[in-house]
């Protein structure tokens, strides 16, 4: 039997920081991350480049179950809706598809790349303040469901009747006080102050507009289930209203999104992982209060929920190399990475949990990760406790499915693939790597700035 040789590690002299855990500071990973979903971290950089984002079907699709478990097993009749502007990429929608969600836009834009990916209009919900005259149209002609954020849009939908082959299917947004602040009252009608109850009044009066729901989304990473809980009471009580009023049954109550995901926000004392909520408590506080708020049987709406961030974001990862290390004045250590916010929107709020993607050793250090970007607001990290790393070394960005593949920008440098590993461990790219070509393409040069001599 031989004895296997442990890996080098260099000495390392570091000032003991008072008031840390040990005299190591305070560790935050243990083990390397080598794989995902059975492929070698260095295969994929290989193969696909660095940068290169990675999502996990197998994780897209275990997450989406365990949600709709958690609100089918509470409430009757449950439709998820997928929220495309979380992540947009054809191939992730179809996952949500074939897992049986709806689609969820907010432009125009993004209603087309729900219709090109095969989505039935009926099965379209269209969110937002700016849906142009002609959206309108082509969405109410194909049956989708039309959510009304403002009184110039009820008009308008009013004012296009003749060009319309059928009678709008809408719901209005409504936004109210949940006891958590501040209150995102800037979209739809508020409820406290009556406009909610206005809107709905003037629809009921129109005959070329169908209400058949209420829709809310009361803000984004929401921790506490219990304003869920408010919000669904107030919804209800909207409805119930409705029927009394007008003798009028509403399909459905749509709760709209934000749920946090297990991200850790930045200034938080307590790990993300820690702090999101389980869909099991939410599900629980949407289900009692909608059971609770005395519809009758036959009259209890559709819960429709447009969850975005938490059933995405733990299935993706950015896997990056390390360009160069430094100190910096005040002694601190320093890593460039290869990606920075340009590609990862989300570290403006996230401290993620970032992994070495090969053996290290027993020592670490605090160290500031920056990306390649020459701009002073490129900080991945501020302060991320890691083995020391070197130019080359890899690593694993973790929790990065919601947001980064829709606000990503070619600031500097272009966009990096997309690969999504299938249920049988295969890697499949699903947005090619930008090239400068792909970029030209839409720029023109009038023809006399064609030649120039230096
Ligand atoms: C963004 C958005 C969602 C999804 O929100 P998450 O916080 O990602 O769950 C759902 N509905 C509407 C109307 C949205 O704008």
């Amino acid at each position: 039997m031989y004895l296997t040789k442990k890996q080098y590690e260099r000495p390392v002299i570091q000032r003991v920081n008072v008031g840390l855990m040990n005299k190591y500071g305070t560790r935050t990973e243990y083990e390397p991350v080598t794989h995902i979903d059975g492929n070698a971290v260095a295969d994929l950089i290989t193969a696909y480049g660095s940068p290169v984002f990675v999502l996990s079907e197998k994780t897209i699709r275990a997450t989406f179950r365990d949600a709709n478990r958690a609100f089918k097993t509470r409430y009757p009749k449950v439709q998820f809706a997928w929220s495309y502007k979380t992540n947009y990429i054809s191939a992730v929608c179809n996952v949500f598809h074939q897992e049986g969600s709806w689609a969820e836009v907010v432009s125009g834009f993004e209603y087309q790349k729900a219709i090109n990916n095969g989505v039935p209009g009926a099965n379209i919900i269209f969110n937002g303040p700016d849906k142009s005259e002609a959206e309108l149209i082509f969405a109410i002609n194909n049956g989708s469901l039309i959510h009304i954020d403002h009184l110039d849009e009820l008009y308008l939908i009013k004012e296009i009747e003749p060009q319309l082959q059928k009678r709008a299917r809408v719901a209005i947004r409504v936004n109210m006080d949940t006891g958590v602040y501040p209150a995102w009252d800037r979209f739809g009608f508020n409820y406290e102050g009556g406009q909610a109850q206005d809107a709905i009044n003037k629809i009921m009066l129109n005959t070329n507009m169908d209400l058949v729901g209420l829709h809310c989304h009361i803000g984004t990473f929401m921790l506490t289930p219990s304003a869920y809980a408010v919000a669904a009471t107030k919804m209800s009580e909207l409805a119930l209203n409705v029927k009394k009023k007008f003798k009028k049954t509403l399909e459905y109550i749509d709760m709209g999104g934000g749920f946090a995901s297990r991200n850790t926000l930045k200034g938080s004392y307590i790990q993300g992982a820690d702090a999101a909520p389980s869909f099991d408590q939410y599900a629980e506080a949407i289900s009692t209060a909608i059971l609770n708020a005395g519809f009758t049987e036959a009259d209890l709406p559709l819960l429709i929920l447009e969850t975005g961030r938490a059933l995405i974001d733990e299935a993706g990862f950015l896997l990056g190399s390390v360009i160069s290390n430094k100190r910096l004045a005040d002694g601190r250590r320093a890593t460039i990475m290869n990606f920075g916010v340009n590609i990862l929107f989300t570290s403006f709020w996230y401290d993620h949990k970032i992994t070495p993607a090969q053996p290290f050793g027993q020592h670490n250090e605090s160290t500031v990760l920056y990306g390649p970007l020459c701009m002073n607001i490129d900080v991945i990290r501020e302060n991320i406790s890691l083995p020391p790393l070197k130019k080359n070394d890899q690593v694993v960005v973790h929790t990065v499915g919601a947001y980064n593949m829709t606000q990503w920008m070619q600031f500097i440098a272009l966009r990096p693939a997309v690969v999504l590993i299938d249920m049988n461990q295969k890697p499949h790219v699903i947005r090619n790597k930008e090239t400068p070509a792909s970029i030209q393409k839409e720029e023109e040069m009038p023809a006399y700035l064609k030649e120039f001599k230096i």
